[in-house]
This record gives C-alpha cells, structure tokens and sequence, in this order.
C-alpha cells in the first residue's frame, strides 16, 4: 500500500490547489496535506490561512513536520466544530474524561481491595 500523497497519478495535493499551482511529484506538502483530505484542509485553511501553514511548514524542522501537519490540520477541525474554545475545548473535554476515568479507576480498586480484605478474612475464619 502507498502512502498518501506519495502515487503517481495522484491529483494536487491541498496546499497546491488551493495556490492554484501544479503540483509536481516532488512537492514538499503532498505528503503531509494529500488531495484526499481536502475537507479536513479547508477548515484548517479557513482557521491559519494557506500562506501561514506554509511558512509554519517551511520554518519546522524536517522530523517535526509530520507532527506539524497533524497538528495544523486537527485545529482546523476543532475550530470548525467549536467556534468558541477550538482546541481548547478538546483538551478541557479529554481532561474531564481523564478524571473522570481516574475516578472510576479509585472506585475499582478500592472494591478489589476490599474484596481481597474479604477473602483474607474469610480464609482465617475458616481455618
Ligand atoms: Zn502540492
């Protein structure tokens, strides 16, 4: 399986169509930004504007710009679902949930301490 961006007769990568530019097989944004999440690129485009993400682009080091991309293109979309806190407002809902979790995870424990409290208990009165 190819990775995205990376065939031949692949169609212009975002960045690329939205500068209305050909985009040749050597394009340094058709790995990060293929055709195929257009979708997803139009929010983020919408949010930083296609000459920003390219000047973020270009500024990242080489082995930072996978997380780069990702990164550009998740705001995009937490900005397009959340006008008010964006990704902010991911991150608030994940910390919830991480609490959340934390807390259920005390309860389970407290209950399996408890029940071996139990069967400790129950072991030495049967003996
Ligand atoms: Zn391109």
């Amino acid at each position: 399986m190819e990775a995205l961006g990376t065939n031949t007769k692949r169609r212009p990568c975002c960045i690329c169509m939205w500068k209305t530019k050909t985009c040749n097989k050597n394009c340094e944004f058709a790995a990060y930004f293929p055709n195929e999440m257009q979708g997803v690129y139009a929010s983020a485009n919408k949010l930083f504007g296609t000459p920003n993400i390219i000047r973020m682009m270009k500024l990242a080091p080489q082995d930072q710009k996978p997380m780069l991309a990702f990164s550009i293109l998740k705001e995009g979309v937490a900005w397009t679902n959340d006008k008010i806190e964006g990704g902010f407002g991911v991150i608030q809902n994940l910390m919830r949930e991480i609490n959340r979790l934390e807390a259920d995870l005390s309860y389970l424990r407290k209950k399996i301490s408890e029940e071996k409290e139990k069967k400790q208990l129950g072991l030495l009165l049967n003996k």
